[in-house]
């Protein structure tokens, strides 16, 4: 579903990721694991289009991302849940929801339903305002935000930043399920045991360049990986 090779990004005169390649199949879990300044939000900006320049090729299904503008590659069935959530934080749970879909009415409401049953405690707020949701629902309602534009592969950039380790569980139980239903999701985390856990495959990041890979158990199971994360 998404193929990376040979990827460089770069901020201004900064060259960050290094010829990174790596690939993400249809139904799978991948992580991509890293310290700070890894280059892992430089490569979920790289996907998205939102980095200074890219080089290499992104192919999601077949199509080339590289050279096309983020508003073209959004349409093209990516769910990005940034880091930090970035929720609208004056508007309604509900109206952060609708905003986030063009379906139809019918189809919309439809969504709606499906995305608050998978988040119960969103369903409860659905009237409150944003800004007053903690940390972890913020976290619940930009995952669910995502979902409402019926993706193909959602990206997520750390969903367990900052937030309780009962609240990362329950983040993770909610993306457990969500991969049990069938779908693609390419997760970067700093909190690699809930990670491999729950990934399929693993990726490791070092200054811009992937320095191992296996799959999820191998990872959690190897001593550098262990003692490094
Ligand atoms: P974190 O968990 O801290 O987000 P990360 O692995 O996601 O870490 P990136 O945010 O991708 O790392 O950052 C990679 C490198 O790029 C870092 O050295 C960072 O300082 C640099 N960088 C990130 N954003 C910019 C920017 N807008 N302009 C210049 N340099 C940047």
């Amino acid at each position: 579903m998404l193929e990376i090779r040979d990827l460089h990004a770069f901020y201004g005169e900064s060259h960050i990721l290094h010829g990174v390649s790596l690939d993400v199949r249809k139904g799978e879990v991948v992580t991509l694991l890293g310290r700070n300044g890894a280059g892992k939000t430089t490569t979920m900006r790289s996907i998205m289009g939102i980095v200074g320049k890219r080089t290499g090729s992104i192919r999601l299904g077949g199509t080339e991302l590289v050279g096309l503008p983020s508003n073209r590659i959004a349409k093209l069935g990516i769910g990005y849940v940034p880091e930090g959530r970035r929720v609208f934080p004056g508007m309604s749970v509900r109206d952060n929801l609708e905003v986030a879909s063009f379906a139809p009415k019918p189809v919309r409401s439809d969504l709606l339903d499906r995305v608050l049953t998978l988040f119960p405690q969103l369903r409860a707020k659905s009237s409150d305002r944003a800004w007053r949701l903690s940390g972890g629902q913020q976290q619940m309602l930009a995952i669910a935000r995502a979902l409402m534009s019926r993706p193909k592969l959602l990206l997520l950039d750390e969903p367990s930043l900052g937030l309780a380790p009962i609240v990362v569980k329950q983040i993770f139980q909610t993306l457990r399920e969500l991969a049990r239903s069938g779908m693609t999701i390419f997760l970067v985390e700093q909190n690699a045991y809930h990670a491999l856990k729950l990934a399929h495959r693993g990726y490791v990041m070092v200054t811009g360049n992937i320095t191992m890979s296996g799959s999820g158990r191998e990872l959690l199971e190897n001593p550098q990986v262990r003692a490094a994360y």
